[in-house]
């Protein structure tokens, strides 16, 4: 018998949600009681104090995070997200489910995840580097390239690893490029890393297309959420042939069933930072959006947007999960019990992202640079693994799809402490 004696620390309706997720797969493949709360809960957190000179000359401290889920597999690995509503529950979640996508594509790396309470677009750019590189410095002692590699999430880029990357350097004296991925290429980045998130969704999304016998010649599509992962979906969607008809962001959103012009949304976003006022189609709101009717819905901004209001709703065939958590169990009961609709659980669709920092952690670790094709190539392959993996072992054990990934995700995690044993 083992039992956990854990604080309320990460209680948040988002943390009970992947807990469930959890104890659900963790029935499922009977793991035993000496194994299961070791494997569930994080392994330790840092939260701290970031003091950021305004330019006005005041200063404000801003709270960060930072959450280690799991580091018997390897160093952590998670992006760091800057978003006014983060907290500490969010960012454990957000570990955990990196834990279970590492080891479900099998690459050999724990989770982790951080995040700063912060809006970045009322941060000037001067402020902004100030913050992120505070960040980092409080992190110097918790995060390195064998211990913890962060890299980009909601509200952060490229241009923010660099400032970090060049900070950790600093402090240890030297150019250490493997202990962040997602920077620009000129410092380390890899090639086809910026792609990487929205390219895998967009690699699944046609596979279990394909699957289903639906051509993308007949496929629309609508995404939540028009950043790094929502935007890239839908440009290789779109050049693959399927129309998008509906993006959105924070500010709300665009639907045009004749499908929209990406080249113009996105020199608009690039110049107005959201798609408010966009012209190329009619207003819709990102209530309204999830209930379209497409052939493809695609979450790709927070979690909890798919729920018990809208899950019976949603007129789509395929959800393709490129957001982490935007499903909620309650939703995920509704949608497998109406059968009609396929789902890529986010630990598989939105894996393209971990994948290829990954090949960018061996890149900087070798100094020897990969072309895009070869990052593509070896993408693809990884994805393609995985997929067969989920839908071997849902056939098999008549699982959900989410299912299927989570425990294959789980038991791995679950094995390698085992065969590690417990440190007296
Ligand atoms: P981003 O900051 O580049 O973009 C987020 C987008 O979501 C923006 O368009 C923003 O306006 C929009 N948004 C925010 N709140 C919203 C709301 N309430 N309703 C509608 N839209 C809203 O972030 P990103 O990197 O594209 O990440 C998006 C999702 O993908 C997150 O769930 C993230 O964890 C996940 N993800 C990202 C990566 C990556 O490589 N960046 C990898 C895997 C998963």
């Amino acid at each position: 018998m083992s039992k956990a004696i854990v604080s309320s620390l990460y209680d948040s309706e988002v943390f009970r949600m992947a807990c469930r997720q959890f104890d659900q797969a963790a029935d499922a493949i009977n793991l035993p009681d000496t194994i299961r709360d070791r494997t569930k809960y994080p392994r330790r957190c840092l939260a701290v104090a970031l003091s950021v000179r305004r330019r006005d000359g005041s200063v404000t401290v801003f709270e960060g995070y930072r959450v280690q889920h799991n580091l018997s597999t390897g160093p952590s690995k998670g992006g760091i997200r800057f978003h006014q509503d983060v907290t500490l529950g969010e960012v454990a979640a957000l570990a955990m489910w990196m834990s279970w996508k590492c080891s479900l594509v099998g690459l050999p790396y724990g989770g982790a995840k951080g995040g700063v309470i912060v809006n970045p677009n009322e941060l000037t750019p001067e402020e902004l580097e100030h913050l992120s590189r505070r960040y980092m410095q409080e992190m110097v002692n918790f995060v390195g390239p064998h211990t913890d590699v962060p890299a980009p999430d909601v509200g952060t880029n490229e241009k923010i690893m660099g400032w970090m990357m060049d900070t950790y350097s600093n402090h240890v004296g030297h150019l250490v490029p493997a202990v962040v991925t997602g920077k620009p290429i000129s410092l380390g980045g890899s090639q086809g890393r910026r792609e990487a998130t929205g390219a895998g969704v967009a690699y699944l999304v046609k596979k279990y297309l394909a699957d289903l016998k639906v051509p993308l010649s007949k496929t629309t599509v609508a995404i939540q959420g028009f950043g790094n992962v929502g935007s890239e979906t839908a440009v290789a969607l779109a050049a693959s042939g399927a129309k998008i008809i509906a993006i959105s962001d924070y500010t709300g959103g665009i639907y045009n069933p004749k499908g929209i012009d990406l080249k113009k949304a996105l020199t608009y976003v690039q110049y107005q930072k959201v798609l408010r006022d966009f012209d190329g189609g009619e207003p819709i709101s990102n209530e309204a959006l999830l209930e379209l009717k497409c052939t493809v819905l695609i979450p790709a901004a927070l979690e909890r947007q798919i729920t018990e209001q809208n899950a019976g709703r949603l007129k789509c065939r395929l959800v393709a999960e490129a957001a982490n958590g935007p499903t909620t169990n309650e939703a995920d009961r509704i949608i497998e019990a109406r059968g009609d609709i396929e789902l890529i659980p986010d630990i598989l669709c939105n894996s393209g992202g971990v994948i290829v920092s990954y090949f960018e952690w061996l890149q900087n670790l070798s100094s020897f640079y990969w072309d895009r094709d070869e990052v593509m190539t070896k993408l693809h392959g990884i994805l393609d693994k995985a997929k067969d993996a989920v839908e071997y072992q849902k056939r098999k054990f008549k699982f959900s799809r989410r299912l299927a990934a989570l425990t294959l995700g789980i038991q791995r995690v679950a094995d390698a402490k085992q065969s590690r044993g417990l440190f007296p």
